[in-house]
Protein backbone atom coordinates (compact mmCIF):
# COMPACT_ATOMS: atom_id res chain seq x y z
CA UNK A 1 0.00 0.00 0.00
CA UNK A 2 0.50 3.60 -0.41
CA UNK A 3 1.39 6.28 2.23
CA UNK A 4 2.82 9.83 3.06
CA UNK A 5 5.69 9.57 4.81
CA UNK A 6 7.10 12.48 7.08
CA UNK A 7 11.05 12.19 7.20
CA UNK A 8 12.31 16.13 7.32
CA UNK A 9 10.77 19.20 7.01
CA UNK A 10 10.50 19.64 3.43
CA UNK A 11 10.90 15.84 3.19
CA UNK A 12 7.49 13.62 2.74
CA UNK A 13 8.17 10.28 0.47
CA UNK A 14 5.14 8.79 -1.02
CA UNK A 15 6.60 5.13 -0.09
CA UNK A 16 5.01 1.67 -0.32
CA UNK A 17 4.39 0.19 2.79
CA UNK A 18 3.37 -3.16 3.84
CA UNK A 19 -0.89 -3.23 4.57
CA UNK A 20 -1.21 -3.27 8.39
CA UNK A 21 -2.00 -6.79 9.92
CA UNK A 22 -5.09 -6.67 12.60
CA UNK A 23 -5.58 -8.87 15.17
CA UNK A 24 -9.84 -10.37 16.34
CA UNK A 25 -10.49 -7.42 17.82
CA UNK A 26 -9.20 -4.67 15.00
CA UNK A 27 -10.34 -3.47 11.83
CA UNK A 28 -8.76 -2.14 8.81
CA UNK A 29 -10.00 0.82 7.08
CA UNK A 30 -9.02 2.09 3.37
CA UNK A 31 -8.59 5.76 3.99
CA UNK A 32 -11.18 8.09 2.07
CA UNK A 33 -10.65 11.22 3.48
CA UNK A 34 -8.11 12.88 6.10
CA UNK A 35 -7.94 16.80 6.54
CA UNK A 36 -4.57 18.43 7.31
CA UNK A 37 -4.76 19.73 10.89
CA UNK A 38 -2.56 22.47 11.94
CA UNK A 39 -1.01 20.78 14.28
CA UNK A 40 -0.24 18.44 11.17
CA UNK A 41 1.58 21.08 9.71
CA UNK A 42 2.90 22.73 12.98
CA UNK A 43 4.68 19.04 13.19
CA UNK A 44 6.07 18.81 9.55
CA UNK A 45 7.26 22.17 10.10
CA UNK A 46 8.95 22.34 13.33
CA UNK A 47 9.71 19.02 13.40
CA UNK A 48 8.66 18.12 16.77
CA UNK A 49 8.00 14.47 16.51
CA UNK A 50 10.36 11.25 15.85
CA UNK A 51 10.93 10.65 12.09
CA UNK A 52 9.95 8.76 10.05
CA UNK A 53 6.43 8.91 11.00
CA UNK A 54 3.09 8.90 9.11
CA UNK A 55 1.05 12.12 10.17
CA UNK A 56 -2.90 12.60 9.92
CA UNK A 57 -5.52 11.90 12.82
CA UNK A 58 -8.89 13.37 10.48
CA UNK A 59 -9.80 10.23 9.49
CA UNK A 60 -12.75 8.91 7.51
CA UNK A 61 -12.72 5.54 5.82
CA UNK A 62 -14.23 2.53 4.29
CA UNK A 63 -13.76 -1.06 6.56
CA UNK A 64 -12.22 -3.50 4.31
CA UNK A 65 -11.40 -6.39 6.91
CA UNK A 66 -13.09 -6.71 10.58
CA UNK A 67 -11.71 -9.31 13.48
CA UNK A 68 -13.72 -11.89 13.77
CA UNK A 69 -14.73 -10.75 18.10
CA UNK A 70 -15.71 -7.14 16.31
CA UNK A 71 -19.39 -7.33 16.48
CA UNK A 72 -20.44 -3.19 15.73
CA UNK A 73 -18.98 -3.25 12.55
CA UNK A 74 -18.74 -5.06 9.36
CA UNK A 75 -16.78 -5.09 5.41
CA UNK A 76 -18.43 -2.09 3.86
CA UNK A 77 -19.38 0.42 6.38
CA UNK A 78 -18.61 3.68 6.16
CA UNK A 79 -16.82 4.91 8.87
CA UNK A 80 -15.46 7.96 11.19
CA UNK A 81 -12.63 7.23 13.40
CA UNK A 82 -10.27 9.41 15.94
CA UNK A 83 -6.61 8.72 16.99
CA UNK A 84 -6.23 8.91 20.78
CA UNK A 85 -8.41 7.02 23.17
CA UNK A 86 -8.58 7.65 27.33
CA UNK A 87 -8.55 4.77 29.62
CA UNK A 88 -11.29 6.15 31.50
CA UNK A 89 -9.58 4.99 34.74
CA UNK A 90 -6.76 7.45 36.03
CA UNK A 91 -6.52 10.35 38.39
CA UNK A 92 -7.06 12.35 35.20
CA UNK A 93 -10.09 10.84 33.56
CA UNK A 94 -12.05 10.04 36.86
CA UNK A 95 -11.55 14.20 36.90
CA UNK A 96 -12.77 15.36 33.67
CA UNK A 97 -8.95 15.85 32.35
CA UNK A 98 -9.54 12.68 29.85
CA UNK A 99 -7.03 14.07 27.18
CA UNK A 100 -4.67 14.70 29.74
CA UNK A 101 -4.43 11.04 30.15
CA UNK A 102 -1.20 8.79 30.01
CA UNK A 103 -2.98 6.72 27.50
CA UNK A 104 -4.36 9.15 25.57
CA UNK A 105 -1.51 10.30 23.71
CA UNK A 106 -0.41 6.66 23.78
CA UNK A 107 -2.95 4.99 21.69
CA UNK A 108 -3.07 5.66 17.76
CA UNK A 109 -3.94 4.70 14.57
CA UNK A 110 -1.51 2.78 12.20
CA UNK A 111 0.35 3.85 10.67
CA UNK A 112 -1.39 7.20 10.53
CA UNK A 113 -4.13 8.84 8.23
CA UNK A 114 -2.08 9.72 5.61
CA UNK A 115 -1.75 6.40 4.53
CA UNK A 116 -4.04 4.07 2.03
CA UNK A 117 -4.88 1.46 5.12
CA UNK A 118 -4.98 2.10 8.69
CA UNK A 119 -5.11 -0.62 11.46
CA UNK A 120 -7.54 0.35 13.84
CA UNK A 121 -6.97 -0.93 17.16
CA UNK A 122 -10.09 -2.25 19.63
CA UNK A 123 -9.48 0.54 21.69
CA UNK A 124 -10.45 2.60 19.05
CA UNK A 125 -12.77 0.54 17.55
CA UNK A 126 -14.40 0.54 20.62
CA UNK A 127 -14.74 4.16 22.01
CA UNK A 128 -13.49 6.44 18.80
CA UNK A 129 -14.67 4.83 15.46
CA UNK A 130 -18.69 5.63 14.13
CA UNK A 131 -20.60 5.28 11.62
CA UNK A 132 -21.00 7.88 8.95
CA UNK A 133 -24.77 8.62 7.78
CA UNK A 134 -25.44 7.73 4.74
CA UNK A 135 -25.94 11.28 3.10
CA UNK A 136 -22.83 12.68 5.01
CA UNK A 137 -19.72 12.66 2.54
CA UNK A 138 -16.31 11.33 3.83
CA UNK A 139 -14.79 14.84 3.82
CA UNK A 140 -17.47 16.46 6.61
CA UNK A 141 -17.31 13.22 8.04
CA UNK A 142 -13.38 13.66 8.28
CA UNK A 143 -13.84 17.28 10.13
CA UNK A 144 -15.58 15.93 12.84
CA UNK A 145 -12.18 15.83 14.83
CA UNK A 146 -11.64 19.43 14.31
CA UNK A 147 -15.45 19.91 15.08
CA UNK A 148 -15.02 17.70 18.35
CA UNK A 149 -11.57 19.55 19.54
CA UNK A 150 -13.72 22.67 19.24
CA UNK A 151 -16.57 21.39 21.26
CA UNK A 152 -14.14 20.17 24.03
CA UNK A 153 -12.62 23.47 24.25
CA UNK A 154 -15.90 25.38 24.44
CA UNK A 155 -17.40 22.98 27.16
CA UNK A 156 -14.85 24.49 29.92
CA UNK A 157 -16.61 27.56 29.24
CA UNK A 158 -20.59 28.73 29.53
CA UNK A 159 -21.32 30.73 26.35
CA UNK A 160 -24.67 31.97 26.85
CA UNK A 161 -27.20 33.55 24.17
CA UNK A 162 -26.46 37.28 23.77
CA UNK A 163 -23.23 36.93 24.71
CA UNK A 164 -20.31 38.44 22.68
CA UNK A 165 -17.64 36.44 21.59
CA UNK A 166 -14.11 37.07 20.28
CA UNK A 167 -12.09 34.48 18.00
CA UNK A 168 -8.61 35.42 17.89
CA UNK A 169 -7.31 33.81 14.58
CA UNK A 170 -9.79 33.14 11.47
CA UNK A 171 -8.07 30.08 9.97
CA UNK A 172 -10.14 26.54 10.23
CA UNK A 173 -10.01 26.62 14.05
CA UNK A 174 -11.22 29.56 14.82
CA UNK A 175 -13.98 29.61 11.86
CA UNK A 176 -15.67 26.45 13.51
CA UNK A 177 -15.45 28.31 17.14
CA UNK A 178 -17.15 30.99 15.79
CA UNK A 179 -20.01 28.78 13.98
CA UNK A 180 -20.29 26.77 16.77
CA UNK A 181 -20.59 29.54 19.71
CA UNK A 182 -23.27 31.22 16.90
CA UNK A 183 -24.81 27.59 17.07
CA UNK A 184 -25.05 27.98 20.92
CA UNK A 185 -26.94 31.55 20.24
CA UNK A 186 -24.19 33.87 21.02
CA UNK A 187 -25.26 37.46 19.83
CA UNK A 188 -22.36 38.70 17.98
CA UNK A 189 -18.88 36.91 17.61
CA UNK A 190 -16.30 38.79 16.24
CA UNK A 191 -13.06 37.27 14.68
CA UNK A 192 -9.73 39.09 13.99
CA UNK A 193 -6.49 38.05 11.98
CA UNK A 194 -4.12 39.09 9.88
CA UNK A 195 -5.23 38.12 6.28
CA UNK A 196 -8.06 39.67 4.54
CA UNK A 197 -8.57 36.45 2.90
CA UNK A 198 -9.59 34.55 6.03
CA UNK A 199 -11.63 37.65 7.21
CA UNK A 200 -13.48 37.39 4.24
CA UNK A 201 -13.96 33.96 4.67
CA UNK A 202 -15.19 34.04 8.20
CA UNK A 203 -18.26 36.68 7.60
CA UNK A 204 -18.81 34.48 4.97
CA UNK A 205 -19.16 31.45 8.04
CA UNK A 206 -21.68 33.92 9.89
CA UNK A 207 -18.95 36.08 11.73
CA UNK A 208 -20.84 39.49 12.64
CA UNK A 209 -17.86 41.62 12.58
CA UNK A 210 -13.84 41.03 11.19
CA UNK A 211 -11.02 43.17 12.39
CA UNK A 212 -7.64 42.89 10.55
CA UNK A 213 -5.03 44.09 12.95
CA UNK A 214 -2.84 44.93 10.73
CA UNK A 215 -4.83 47.94 10.03
CA UNK A 216 -6.95 48.59 13.45
CA UNK A 217 -6.49 48.58 17.06
CA UNK A 218 -8.22 45.11 18.11
CA UNK A 219 -8.69 46.50 21.61
CA UNK A 220 -10.12 50.03 20.55
CA UNK A 221 -12.24 48.40 17.98
CA UNK A 222 -13.57 45.34 20.95
CA UNK A 223 -14.59 48.66 22.91
CA UNK A 224 -16.31 50.65 20.08
CA UNK A 225 -18.02 47.56 19.23
CA UNK A 226 -19.17 46.51 22.74
CA UNK A 227 -19.93 49.74 23.87
CA UNK A 228 -16.90 49.74 26.71
CA UNK A 229 -18.16 46.38 28.40
CA UNK A 230 -15.81 44.08 26.79
CA UNK A 231 -16.34 40.95 25.31
CA UNK A 232 -17.95 37.88 27.18
CA UNK A 233 -15.33 35.05 25.85
CA UNK A 234 -12.38 35.65 23.94
CA UNK A 235 -11.43 32.46 22.23
CA UNK A 236 -7.33 31.85 21.13
CA UNK A 237 -6.95 30.15 17.77
CA UNK A 238 -3.89 30.79 16.63
CA UNK A 239 -0.38 30.14 18.45
CA UNK A 240 0.79 33.41 19.40
CA UNK A 241 1.24 33.90 22.76
CA UNK A 242 1.24 37.40 23.16
CA UNK A 243 -2.31 37.38 21.94
CA UNK A 244 -2.82 36.48 25.56
CA UNK A 245 -2.21 39.66 27.15
CA UNK A 246 -4.64 41.22 24.45
CA UNK A 247 -7.14 38.50 25.39
CA UNK A 248 -6.89 39.77 28.87
CA UNK A 249 -7.34 43.16 28.27
CA UNK A 250 -10.24 43.20 26.08
CA UNK A 251 -12.36 40.69 28.14
CA UNK A 252 -15.08 42.31 29.97
CA UNK A 253 -15.57 42.12 33.88
CA UNK A 254 -16.24 38.24 34.49
CA UNK A 255 -15.46 37.36 31.25
CA UNK A 256 -14.02 33.85 30.11
CA UNK A 257 -10.88 33.27 27.68
CA UNK A 258 -9.95 30.24 26.45
CA UNK A 259 -6.32 29.32 25.43
CA UNK A 260 -6.61 26.82 22.17
CA UNK A 261 -3.35 26.97 20.43
CA UNK A 262 0.33 25.77 21.15
CA UNK A 263 2.34 28.47 22.45
CA UNK A 264 5.64 27.07 22.60
CA UNK A 265 7.35 29.89 20.95
CA UNK A 266 8.23 32.69 23.36
CA UNK A 267 5.95 31.33 26.11
CA UNK A 268 6.39 33.68 28.74
CA UNK A 269 3.90 36.96 28.22
CA UNK A 270 3.75 40.16 30.49
CA UNK A 271 0.23 40.36 31.60
CA UNK A 272 -2.37 42.04 33.83
CA UNK A 273 -2.72 40.28 36.69
CA UNK A 274 -4.85 42.62 38.41
CA UNK A 275 -7.65 41.55 36.01
CA UNK A 276 -8.24 38.38 38.11
CA UNK A 277 -9.55 39.63 41.93
CA UNK A 278 -11.59 42.18 41.18
CA UNK A 279 -12.53 41.75 37.70
CA UNK A 280 -12.76 38.04 37.93
CA UNK A 281 -11.45 37.13 34.87
CA UNK A 282 -11.21 33.59 34.32
CA UNK A 283 -8.80 31.62 31.89
CA UNK A 284 -8.97 28.00 30.77
CA UNK A 285 -6.41 26.00 28.71
CA UNK A 286 -7.78 22.82 26.46
CA UNK A 287 -6.53 20.18 24.47
CA UNK A 288 -7.48 17.91 22.19
CA UNK A 289 -10.99 16.04 21.96
CA UNK A 290 -12.37 13.02 24.22
CA UNK A 291 -14.38 10.13 22.86
CA UNK A 292 -17.43 12.05 24.60
CA UNK A 293 -17.66 14.76 21.35
CA UNK A 294 -17.19 12.45 18.01
CA UNK A 295 -20.84 11.87 18.18
CA UNK A 296 -22.01 14.99 19.38
CA UNK A 297 -19.44 16.66 16.13
CA UNK A 298 -20.70 14.23 14.19
CA UNK A 299 -24.90 14.79 14.58
CA UNK A 300 -23.89 18.74 14.86
CA UNK A 301 -22.40 18.51 11.15
CA UNK A 302 -24.71 16.51 9.77
CA UNK A 303 -27.52 18.68 11.11
CA UNK A 304 -26.32 21.60 9.35
CA UNK A 305 -25.77 23.28 12.37
CA UNK A 306 -22.29 24.62 11.14
CA UNK A 307 -21.09 24.19 8.00
CA UNK A 308 -18.07 21.93 7.68
CA UNK A 309 -17.82 20.75 4.36
CA UNK A 310 -18.32 23.87 2.83
CA UNK A 311 -14.69 25.17 4.70
CA UNK A 312 -13.01 22.86 2.77
CA UNK A 313 -10.24 25.02 0.28
CA UNK A 314 -8.46 22.74 -1.17
CA UNK A 315 -7.89 18.65 -1.64
CA UNK A 316 -5.34 17.19 -2.24
CA UNK A 317 -4.02 13.68 -3.63
CA UNK A 318 -2.15 11.34 -0.97
CA UNK A 319 1.16 11.52 -3.18
CA UNK A 320 1.14 15.35 -2.93
CA UNK A 321 0.84 15.76 0.91
CA UNK A 322 4.18 17.43 0.59
CA UNK A 323 2.81 20.04 -1.24
CA UNK A 324 -0.87 20.69 1.10
CA UNK A 325 2.07 21.10 3.96
CA UNK A 326 3.61 23.99 1.58
CA UNK A 327 0.35 25.54 0.93
CA UNK A 328 -0.92 25.32 4.44
CA UNK A 329 2.57 26.10 6.10
CA UNK A 330 2.62 29.71 4.26
CA UNK A 331 0.31 32.51 5.90
CA UNK A 332 0.31 34.40 3.24
CA UNK A 333 -1.67 31.60 0.73
CA UNK A 334 -5.42 31.49 0.25
CA UNK A 335 -6.59 28.31 1.96
CA UNK A 336 -8.79 27.33 5.52
CA UNK A 337 -9.00 23.71 5.29
CA UNK A 338 -6.94 20.92 3.18
CA UNK A 339 -8.16 17.72 2.64
CA UNK A 340 -6.22 14.59 1.45
CA UNK A 341 -7.91 11.97 -0.53
CA UNK A 342 -6.55 8.58 -1.84
ZN1 LIG B 1 -6.87 17.74 14.28
ZN1 LIG C 1 -7.05 7.96 32.00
Amino acid sequence: MKASVFYDVGDFRYEELPVPKINDDEVLIKMRACGLCGTDVHKAVAKTVKTPIVLGHEVSGDIVEVGKNVIDFKVGDRIFVAHHVPCFTCHYCLHGHHTLCRQFKATNIDPGGFSEYIRIPALNVKHSMHKIPEDMTYEEAAMAEPVACCLHGQKYVNIMPEDTVLIMGAGQIGIIHGQLAKAKGAGKVFISDISDFRLQKALEFGMDFAINITKEDLAEKVEELTGGLGVDVVIIAAGISTLLPQAIKIARRGGSIIVFSPFDKNPLVNIDSSRFFEDEISIVGTYSSTPFEYIEALKIIHDKKIKAGEMITHTFELKDLGKAIELASNPNEKYLKVMIQI
